[in-house]
């Protein structure tokens, strides 16, 4: 079977994929284990080495990967050179840990106690259509550094740069069964990594649905598991902030990559006493956001990734929605939707849901407790911003949102040396920074008596 993967931004087909079966996955999946044991053998400097050069190869192409992901995902072409560049980075990053995977000695009687950072040995990591590249690479990077062999499904609508990805890791030398691309149903191969014993952990990036079924399934072979799901980020605007700035931002922390970033910041809390002007000053900046051609440097904003998806986040504005104002897109082919803000009510389904779309909702706020309260309000806790110039305000909301990154008069999420991950029902568990080596191995306490 095959899969037609269309350009976002023109309905083509650019490339049909053939899609792995089964079987395909069972054999890739029994591959990767024989493989486990050369891999995990290979000495530190060596796997670090053949990691660094992958990074290498990633950087000479970055403009290829980006005119890819431009084609598959519509993304702009300044987001995916960043994309493709982030994928280099995380490789380098990671490309230090073989040296560095230190355990500890632990003083006992009678002997000595150490610990090792051992490889689990299959890793599965399932990879969404928002950022293939990148989640695709704050998987794969850190779990081969630690020694284990990976099994790769990207998403049925994007697979094009995670395919080039594994064509370069084979240049860079990496062994072919090490690391093995497996595009495919999520049904099919994704489902397969959570079944199949040889998997040992699955590294899953998507929807909550999907996430807690993944979780499920993980739980009845206690097979490791970390997830990263969905979000519903609030942007606080506190009346003492730097109003223009929070506003003049505001439109690029919720409608970059067209909002179909798990950090969004969809919700926009303003504080009551400056509310109408923060609205003044965010329409000019909304209706100033460029919507248009991917691939053209100017544009800030491309299309939504399918049909069904514009259909579904479409659903969210009827003809009878609270608009405020909304900006521009595109007529004619290509899934384009306008950077839309909507003014409902707290309990609309605009502001509870993850839209995953350009539709963002402003609601009113009194003081700070109403504020963090406003911002708690939701089963999901990924990221978020707060704009202030009182920086004990400023602490006391970052400690008080339940969120797992969050920003202080920026609108940053991430950053491959610092963690990433969300609460309640954003996720569980850590990518990126310094500890995510933890998740791709297990301590092992060793006593030799002496
Ligand atoms: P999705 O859940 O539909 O699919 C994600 C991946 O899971 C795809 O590769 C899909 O094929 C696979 N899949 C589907 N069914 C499966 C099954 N039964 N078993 C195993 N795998 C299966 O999500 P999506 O629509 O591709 O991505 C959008 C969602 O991802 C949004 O909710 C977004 O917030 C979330 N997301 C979260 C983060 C984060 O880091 N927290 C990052 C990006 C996206």
């Amino acid at each position: 079977m095959t899969f037609d993967v269309i350009n976002p931004a023109t309905e083509e087909v650019v490339r049909s994929v053939p899609h792995t079966t089964l079987d395909e996955t069972d054999a890739a999946i029994a591959k990767a284990h024989r493989a486990f044991g050369s891999w995990r053998a290979v000495a530190p400097g060596d796997r670090a080495r053949l990691l660094r050069r992958f990074a290498e190869l990633v950087d000479a192409h970055n403009e290829e990967l980006a005119r890819l992901e431009v084609e598959n995902s519509g993304h702009t072409i300044g987001n995916a050179r960043w994309e493709a560049g982030n994928v280099r980075d995380v490789l380098q990053y990671y490309a230090a840990a073989p040296e560095r995977l230190f355990g500890k000695q632990i003083p006992v009687a009678g002997g000595l106690d150490v610990t090792f950072h051992e490889p689990l040995g299959v890793v599965g990591v399932i990879v969404p259509w928002n950022f293939p590249m990148p989640i695709a690479g704050w998987g794969f990077a850190p779990a081969l550094a630690a020694g284990n062999t990976v099994v790769l499904k990207p998403a049925e609508l994007t697979p094009l740069t995670a395919i080039r990805l594994g064509e370069l890791a084979r240049e860079a030398g990496i062994p072919q069964d090490v690391f093995q691309v497996l595009p495919g149903k999520g049904s099919v191969v994704g489902n397969r990594f959570v079944t199949h014993p040889l998997v040992r952990k699955v590294v899953f990036t998507g929807s909550t649905g999907v996430g807690k079924h993944v979780m499920a399934g993980c739980a009845d072979q206690v097979k490791r598991v970390t997830l990263e799901l969905g979000g519903k980020s609030a942007n606080i605007v506190f009346a003492d902030s730097d109003l223009e700035q929070a506003a003049a931002t505001a439109p690029y922390g919720v409608f970059d990559n067209a909002g179909q970033d798990c950090c969004a910041r969809s919700r926009i809390l303003v504080q009551e006493s400056v509310y109408d002007r923060f609205m003044e000053l965010l329409e000019p900046a909304v209706k100033g956001v460029k919507v248009g051609t991917p691939g053209d440097e100017a544009t800030e904003m491309g299309p939504l990734i399918s049909a069904a998806h514009l259909g579904k986040v479409a659903s969210y504005v009827p003809d009878d929605a609270p608009v405020a104002f909304r900006g521009t897109a595109p007529d004619g082919p290509g899934f384009w939707f306008p950077p839309t803000v909507l003014t409902p009510g707290y309990d609309d389904r605009t502001v509870t849901e993850e839209i995953f779309g350009p539709v963002v909702v402003v609601l009113r706020f009194t003081d700070e407790d109403d504020a963090v309260r406003i911002a708690n309000d939701s089963e999901y806790g990924l990221s978020g911003s707060i704009w202030t110039r009182d920086v004990g305000r400023a602490i006391r909301v970052s400690r008080a949102v339940e969120a797992g990154n969050l920003s202080v008069n920026s609108h940053s999420s991430v950053r491959y040396w610092t963690p990433f991950g969300g609460v309640k029902q954003s996720g569980l568990g850590r990518e990126l920074g310094p500890d995510a080596l933890d998740a791709f191995t297990e301590l092992k306490n060793v006593f030799i008596a002496t």
